[in-house]
Order: structure tokens, then sequence, then C-alpha cells
């Protein structure tokens, strides 16, 4: 499934990978890769990709992507370099694409600006944050996004306010299109919490997730969105029996019922059928269809 002929234009450019090593859920087989450091290096390969109509994506940590385990034929875009920095102007912090979202969280905190750390436990990127309008404990990224940098794969770059961003739970309007978060930037606040209370805080939240999520084993956070009225995805699964309930090497985790875990050699259609069995058998029990959260790769919803 990979892309041999973008491979054979430029060998030193574009790379294999194996998307299990680029995934949470260390689920996915080959696909070709490609490293970005700036803005002018995206913009040149986005538009040789459209110009031979190979497909891409960004892929931020894999932390809530689902990749096929038969690989993929298009092209995997890093953000490094230049995207992963970030910096701070007094209560604004400016973040790259790429940048590591705990790191950023964590570093607000040293400098006694709060608001992120919610942020903290979340493994993924600013752009994936951003794309995914990453949230927890009541606050989601959108609560302090300022204006965000984005690349249109018509190769306008322009800054773009929340509100056209479309920001709503868990969804932005970057879910609806192939525009690229380049970088955004966030007000944050000081207040009378000292940097060592944020860290009590984070070191708090740290805790309480190592013991309600099930970090030991690779899974991809919670799998299916809070639904609009009724109990939480978890509570209706683990109401159904499912805690447990393991299709191939995809088990429903006995930690938290909202996760799937991959327990050794989960694929990613064992993945996909444990999802569809979960959505089944809760709409029969209770009338709610539980709509996914984490996304398959190459899909647009
Ligand atoms: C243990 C664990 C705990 C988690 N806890 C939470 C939680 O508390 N709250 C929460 O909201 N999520 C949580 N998640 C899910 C996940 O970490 C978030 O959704 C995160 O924001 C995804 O970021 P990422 O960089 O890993 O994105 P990826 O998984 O790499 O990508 C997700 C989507 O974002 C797109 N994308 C990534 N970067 C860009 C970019 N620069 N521009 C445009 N599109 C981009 C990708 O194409 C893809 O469609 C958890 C995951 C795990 C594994």
């Amino acid at each position: 499934m990979i892309n041999q002929h973008v491979i054979s234009i430029d060998p030193e450019k574009f790379k294999v990978i194996n998307l299990s090593d680029y995934t949470t859920w260390g689920i996915g087989g080959p696909s070709a890769s490609v490293v970005v450091r700036t803005e002018n290096e995206l913009v040149d390969t986005v538009g040789f990709l459209n110009e031979e109509s190979i497909p891409w994506i960004v892929l931020g940590r894999g932390s809530n992507m689902l990749a096929p385990t038969e690989g993929w034929s298009g092209v995997v875009i890093f953000l490094k370099g230049h995207f992963s920095e970030y910096f701070f102007k007094e209560e604004r912090l400016t973040a790259g694409g790429g940048a590591h979202l705990p790191s950023v969280a964590g570093a607000a905190c040293t400098k006694g600006l709060a608001g992120l750390v919610f942020a903290v436990g979340i493994p993924g990127t600013i752009g994936g944050a951003v794309y995914m309008n990453a949230g927890a404990y009541g606050s989601s990224i959108s609560d302090f996004v300022e204006k965000v940098r984005v690349f249109h794969s018509n190769g306008l770059i322009e800054y773009l306010t929340p509100e056209e961003c479309g920001f709503k739970y868990r969804f932005s309007s970057f879910q609806k299109s192939d525009s690229i978060v380049l970088s955004a930037e966030l007000k944050l606040f000081k207040n009378q919490k000292s940097s060592k209370k944020l860290r009590r805080e984070v070191r708090e939240i740290l805790q309480l997730r190592r013991l309600k999520f099930p970090l030991h084993a690779p899974n991809a956070g919670s799998v299916f969105r809070r639904p609009d009225f009724g109990p939480p995805p978890g509570k209706l699964i683990e109401d159904n029996g499912l805690k447990g309930y393991t299709i191939g090497g995809a088990m429903v985790s006995r930690v938290h019922a909202n996760f799937i875990e991959n327990t050794g050699r989960a694929t990613s259609s064992d993945v996909m059928n444990l999802i569809e069995l979960i959505i089944n058998e809760v709409e029969k029990a209770s009338g709610i269809t539980l709509v996914r959260e984490i996304r398959k790769l190459g899909e647009q919803i």
C-alpha cells in the first residue's frame, strides 16, 4: 500500500514509515512520509503532492488516530522544526502546529500562566488539539484561542478568528477541510496562583488520569464523543456489560469503558469491528447512538 511513486521521485525526502510507530494505539502499516520544518517547505510539499494527485494528511502525535493495518497509499506529513516551537509574550502564547501540547501546557504553568492545566495529560500537538478542540475538566483549547494561522491547500495562508474556526464540543471546521494548522495564539491569564500551585494542580491531574485511564496499554483516549443527553459513553458501555469484551487484539478497557486497548496484536479492523459492536449494543439497550471521536486516517466528515 506504500506510495512507491512518491518515494521513487525523491527517496531522500519521502521515507517509508510504519504507522504503528506513530500512533498511540500502536496500529498501522507502512506509508510514505515527509518531515517539513518551515512554512515554505510545507507549501512546496503540499503543492507538489496536490499536483501529483497524491493524498496526504498531517499527523500530530497520532493520539486520536486509527491507521489501517494494511498501510496507506498517501503521504503522512509531520510538522517539525519551526512548527515545534513556542514562545510567550506576557500572557500570550504562540505555539507551532507541531508543538507537544503537554510540554506547552507545562511551560505555561511554570511561567505562572493559568488556563492550560487541563491539557497537561493530553498527549497530542497544538495542531491536533485545535483540530479536535481538545479538552478536559470543563475546559477546551478553544476557550483560550485568539487566532489560528492556517494554510489552505489552495496555497493561501491566513489568520482565522475563533469564530471562523467553528469550534464546538470536540469539533472545529478543520475537520471538514484539508487546511493545516500552522500555529495558534492563545491568551492565558495570570492569577493569584503561583507557579508552585499550578504545578501542584498539574501533578494532581496527572495522578487522577493515571488512576482513571488505562495508561498501561496502547490506546487513543476516549473512543466516543459525549452524547448531547444521557449518561457518558463509558457508563453506557459498562452498563451493557462490555468491559473486557474483546475482538481479536482489541479490548474494551476494564479501567475505563470508553477506551479501547490494544492488547498486543490488534488490527485496525479489530478496533473498527469492536466500535461497530459497541454502537449497536448501546443503541439497542438505550436508544442512544454513540458517535466516534477518534479519527480514521484519510477520512473527512
Ligand atoms: C491517553 C490519552 C488521553 C487522552 N485524553 C484526552 C482528553 O482528555 N481530552 C481530549 O480532548 N483528547 C484526549 N485524547 C485524544 C488526543 O490526545 C487529542 O484529540 C489530541 O488533540 C490529538 O492530537 P494529535 O496531535 O495526537 O492528533 P493526531 O491524532 O495526530 O491527529 C488527529 C487529527 O488532527 C489532524 N491534525 C493533526 N495536526 C494537525 C495540523 N497541524 N493541522 C491540521 N490537522 C491536524 C490529523 O490530520 C487528524 O485528523 C487522549 C488520547 C490519549 C492517548
